[in-house]
């Protein structure tokens, strides 16, 4: 059976995915350029596999050899809730209070591609979420599911930025969408209000200033000059993201059963400064938390400690 746009859309709205969209498997020169810049400039800090596989983020045909479109999916996140102000805890970002979206995304995206395969066998796909060599950001733009905000992650203008996304890279051709425009306009409410001053320019971050990474992919101290700076971030940063219009208008509570389940909003910093890493792994093990290490999360509790002390 041939597989159709329509075909896709239905199923992948079954598996519970809630945007999708179909992109020509181009080569991505503009986004390339972009993406050598800002290597060029160490904006990526510590995150050296940013720097390694650019042909293949560049072409996604080194992938899949017979490709001819992206398929580009997205998975609302949004949980309602407030941080209680306690400064004995801290703040988690919004996308680390469930289950590590990883394992759900890949279960999710393992089911949406075995059923198309299984309509014709003919259907090749190879399928990713974040940690492949694969400019997710570019094809979810490209793919009319989103445009890149001034912070650099993609929102969506049916649930603002709160979404996980995924791709598949497929040999079938599809009837493509028109790239998603820009709704940005002069708004700069995430350049204002970020703490350190990370976006260093529209669309730019230096992760190297930005908390996400320092409290998260970075395996080095956080530099003092962060010292009052980090709001009781512990794991993450939303800031960017929370004062966003889009987010404030069109967040929507997410349905999926693993991420509605809320257990690590906020963490207690006595509790993780005293933890071991059998605790560690029992309480942390399905969460994205654990990609952090205990060494890793406790270096952030020092730190905000530091900050009131
Ligand atoms: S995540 Fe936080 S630190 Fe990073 S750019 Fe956004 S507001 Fe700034
Ligand atoms: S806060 Fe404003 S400038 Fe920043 S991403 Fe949202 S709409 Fe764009």
């Amino acid at each position: 059976m041939k597989i159709t746009n329509g075909i896709v859309l239905e199923l992948a709205k079954e598996t519970g995915f809630d945007l999708v969209g179909f992109s020509k498997a181009e080569i991505l020169e503009k986004e390339t350029a972009q993406l050598e810049e800002w290597l060029s400039n160490n904006y990526h800090a510590g995150m050296s596999y940013m720097a390694r596989n650019v042909e293949k983020r560049k072409d996604v045909r080194k992938i899949l050899s017979n490709a001819e479109s992206v398929i580009s999916v997205g998975l609302n996140y949004y949980n309602k809730g407030e941080f209680s102000g306690d400064g004995n805890y801290g703040k988690v970002s919004r996308y680390a209070w469930g289950k590590d979206y990883h394992f759900v995304m890949w279960e999710m995206l393992e089911e949406l591609t075995s059923k198309l395969k299984s309509m014709d066998e003919n259907f090749e796909s190879v399928y990713y979420v974040d940690t492949g060599p694969v400019m997710d950001k570019a094809w979810a733009q490209r793919s009319g599911i989103g445009w890149l905000g001034k912070h650099s992650n993609i929102i969506t203008r049916q649930l603002g930025s709160w979404i996980f996304l995924g791709e598949i890279i497929t040999n079938y051709k599809f009837s493509y969408n028109e790239p998603q425009p820009d709704f940005c306009g002069t708004c700069t409410a995430c350049l204002d209000a970020c703490p350190t001053n990370a976006i260093v320019e529209n669309y730019v971050v230096d992760s190297s200033k930005c908390i996400s990474y320092l409290t998260i992919e970075n395996k080095d101290e956080i530099p003092n000059e962060f010292l009052g700076k980090f709001e009781n971030w512990i794991f993450g940063c939303d800031i960017c993201q929370d004062v966003c219009p889009w987010n404030k208008k069109f967040s929507r509570q997410t349905g999926h059963p693993g991420l509605k389940n809320i257990k690590n909003k906020e963490l207690k910093i006595d509790e993780i400064l005293n933890m071991n890493n059998k605790e560690f792994k029992s309480k942390f093990k399905d969460s994205p938390i654990y990609r952090a290490k205990l060494k890793g999360l406790k270096r952030n509790a020092e730190f905000i400690k530091k900050n009131d002390s």
